[in-house]
């Protein structure tokens, strides 16, 4: 079950909602008393806590010490991204980071135009890293790797592959609570239906994200946005 967050005006030990917050929480969400929470207080801190008490529209919470609010994901968030023609995949590093990817790696593979990624290139690609990552208030740069061969990928945990021929849609993902997540995208030209196989076989599952086709620098950020919004990363 999933934490609710909770926005409160104040992290104080004992927190009393009423209005919109309390209403959300008992009869959207329908907390009982003891249920974990995550309160925020909108200027960059958090506490945990629980359900203290419910009484008619109001809502108490018992919360604990306040902390910065976690902004790296606790797992790593690996996005797999063919190298694409020309500067794309500096829109994809800049937006990836902000969306809490925690490592890129480019891709080599079969239809890739470009077959390999210069020293300059990649060091720009890691100044982008950490600029973006500096931008979104993360504690935490970015890695971006040298490109590999497909071949040679060895995804941790759970895992998709964006693939417009694919029947499983984004809503029929079984998303895991926790854990690694490995997110793969292919080049201009594609995937082959092979490497589609390979990337299953490696057990990422391959996952259909609308009957338009995203250009090869959309979908990977499509990939970050639903597993950042789907974990809560
Ligand atoms: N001409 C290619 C399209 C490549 S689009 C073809 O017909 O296969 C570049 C990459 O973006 C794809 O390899 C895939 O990973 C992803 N992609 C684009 N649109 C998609 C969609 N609607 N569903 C799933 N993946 C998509």
């Amino acid at each position: 079950m999933r934490v609710p967050r909770v926005a409160v005006p104040e992290l104080a030990p004992e927190v009393e909602l009423s209005g919109r917050e309390a209403h959300h929480l008992v009869r959207v969400l329908r907390v009982e008393v003891g249920r974990r929470v995550r309160a925020f207080d909108g200027r960059g801190r958090e506490a945990e806590g629980e359900v203290a008490w419910i009484e008619g529209g109001r809502v108490g919470l018992r919360l604990g010490e306040p902390m910065e609010a976690e902004v790296e994901p606790p797992v790593e968030v690996v996005l797999y991204v063919a190298l694409l023609k020309g500067d794309k995949l500096a829109d994809v590093v800049r937006a990836g980071s902000e969306l809490g990817v925690s490592r890129f790696v480019p891709l080599v593979t079969e239809r890739s135009v470009p077959r390999e990624m210069g020293r300059a290139k990649l060091e720009r690609l890691r100044r982008i890293a950490v600029e973006a990552a500096k931008q979104s208030g993360r504690a935490k740069a970015p890695e971006v790797t040298e490109p590999l061969a497909l071949t040679e990928l060895a995804p941790q945990g759970f895992g998709l592959v964006a693939h417009p021929y694919a029947s499983t849609t984004m809503d029929a993902v079984d998303w895991p609570e926790s854990g690694a997540v490995a997110l793969a995208s292919g080049p201009e030209g594609g995937f082959t239906e092979a490497e589609v196989e390979h990337l299953a076989g490696l057990g990422l599952v391959p996952v259909y994200l609308g009957p338009r086709i995203l250009r090869a620098e959309t979908a990977p950020l499509v990939l970050a946005a639903a597993a950042a919004a789907m974990r809560g990363f």
